[in-house]
C-alpha cells in the first residue's frame, strides 16, 4: 500500500494522473482482467511488500536476510546544504575527475556506442555494453588513484531517492561505477553519481528522455518487446549531454546501495544543479513500472537513513 509519506501534494497530483491512465485498469484489475501476463516481483525485496526499506526482511530462522541494510553508513541521506564540508577536509578520498564526462556535447566527450535498456525488476535500467576504456573518471580512495568504468544508469521515479534540504525530486538517475582494475569483483570499490530531475512545463522535456522513450515504445509497439521483457538496444548516449546537469557542483559522501544487499562501498557524488523533465515524461515512467509487474510500486525510492556521524562534502561551490 502507499505509505503515508505518498499522500503528500506530489504524491496527490500523481494519484490522480494514475487513476485517470491506462495503468490504473491493470493495478486494481490484476493482471488477468487486462489479458496480459506480468511478471512476478522480485522475491528478494518488493516495495510494496516491504514498505521502502530493508532491515526488516527475514529468513524462515528470523534471522536479517540483508543484515548490511542496518548499518551505519546507509544511502540515501538528506543533503543540509547548511552542514557540507569543504571538500579540502576529506582526508584521502578525492571527489570524482570527470574527465571526458566533462566535455561538451559535439566536441567529444566520454559517449557509450553501445548500450540497452531493460526493466530490471522495479527500476528502468540502461546497461552500457560497451564502455569507453580512456578517459575514464578517477576517484583517489585512501591515497590512491582509481579509475571508474560506467556500468549502467537507472532511475528512481515520482520520489528521488536523496533529499535536497528535505525536499525530494520527481526523478533521479544513479550512474553506478566500479573500480576499473577489479571489474569482476563481488566486493569491487562502487561509485555512483545521482542525478535529479525537476519538473518544467516546457512542452519538450529533457531531450536523451524523449529519445529512449520514442525507441522503447517503437520496439513494443513493433512487437519486439514488452515492458517486462524489454531489451532494446540504445546508440551512442553522451554522457554530458544525456545524462549530467548543465551545471556540475555536487557532494560527496560514503554511503551504500539502496537496495539489497545495501553494501557499504559506494562513493557517491550528488549533482545539486537537476536537468528538468515535463509531467508528461513522467508518465512513461508510470506506464513502465505498472506495466511491467504484478506487484508494482509506482515510486521506487529507499527511505531516508541517518547521517550517523558522516561528513557531507561539497565540489565544485
Ligand atoms: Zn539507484
Amino acid at each position: 500500500m502507499m505509505p503515508a509519506r505518498g499522500l503528500c501534494l506530489l504524491g496527490a497530483l500523481f494519484l490522480s494522473i494514475f487513476i485517470e491512465g491506462q495503468a490504473a485498469g491493470a493495478a486494481a484489475s490484476g493482471a488477468t482482467a487486462v489479458g496480459r501476463q506480468l511478471k512476478a516481483p522480485n522475491e528478494g525485496y518488493n516495495y510494496i511488500r516491504h514498505g521502502f526499506d530493508w532491515p526488516n526482511i527475514q529468513n524462515t530462522d528470523g534471522s536479517a536476510t540483508y543484515p548490511t541494510c542496518s548499518g551505519n553508513a546507509q544511502s540515501p541521506i538528506d543533503i543540509d546544504m547548511s552542514q557540507l564540508v569543504d571538500e579540502s577536509q576529506r582526508q584521502g578520498t578525492s571527489g570524482v575527475t570527470l574527465n571526458d564526462l566533462n566535455v561538451d556535447a559535439g566536441s567529444g566527450g566520454l559517449s557509450f556506442t553501445q548500450a540497452r535498456v531493460k526493466q530490471i525488476e522495479q527500476e528502468l535500467r540502461v546497461d552500457f555494453t560497451a564502455s569507453p576504456t580512456d578517459n575514464l573518471p578517477t576517484i583517489t580512495i585512501d591515497g590512491t588513484d582509481m579509475s571508474f568504468t560506467p556500468l549502467q544508469f537507472h532511475f528512481h521515479h515520482f520520489l528521488s531517492e536523496h533529499t535536497i534540504n528535505g525536499v525530494h525530486y520527481p526523478l533521479e538517475s544513479h550512474i553506478v561505477m566500479k573500480d576499473s582494475s577489479n571489474l569482476e569483483a563481488s566486493d569491487g570499490q562502487l561509485a555512483v553519481i545521482g542525478v535529479m530531475y525537476k519538473y518544467t512545463n516546457d512542452g519538450a522535456g529533457d531531450a536523451f528522455l524523449n529519445s529512449l522513450e520514442t525507441q522503447i515504445r517503437t520496439k513494443i509497439e513493433n512487437g519486439d518487446a514488452t515492458y517486462g521483457e524489454m531489451d532494446v538496444p540504445i546508440d551512442n548516449i553522451n554522457a554530458k549531454a544525456d545524462l549530467l546537469p548543465s551545471s556540475l557542483e555536487y557532494v560527496g559522501y560514503d554511503g551504500s546501495l539502496t537496495t539489497p544487499p545495501c553494501d557499504e562501498r559506494v562513493k557517491w557524488h550528488v549533482f545539486t544543479t537537476p536537468r528538468m523533465v515535463t509531467i508528461d515524461q513522467m508518465k512513461f515512467f508510470m506506464n513502465v513500472t505498472m506495466e511491467a509487474h504484478s506487484d508494482a510500486a509506482l515510486v521506487n525510492n529507499r527511505v531516508l537513513q541517518d547521517l550517523n556521524g558522516r561528513k557531507v562534502y561539497k565540489y565544485g561551490f
